[in-house]
């Protein structure tokens, strides 16, 4: 998988903003949340563009398990 560049990220975000909290499924959340994460550390606030992987990450355990996975991959131990 390439790394994708930061405008890309953004680019991600604004296309996730298109979809609705409720109506984003597992594939596009997974597919996106290295760049979530990547948005979220970098700002530190979080855009609202992201608000629908922040709700999906909420009601989904399985998309948030995959998320934390990350989180302790890119955390110093
Ligand atoms: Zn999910």
């Amino acid at each position: 998988m390439m790394e994708p560049t930061r405008e890309q990220l953004v680019i991600l975000a604004e296309q996730l903003a298109e979809t609705a909290a409720e109506e984003i499924d597992c594939e596009a959340v997974l597919s996106c949340v290295s760049a979530y994460l990547e948005i979220a550390e970098a700002s530190k606030t979080l855009p609202p563009e992201l608000d629908a992987v922040a709700q999906h990450l909420k009601v989904c355990p399985e998309c948030l398990e995959e998320y934390q996975a990350l989180v302790r991959a890119l955390a110093p131990e």
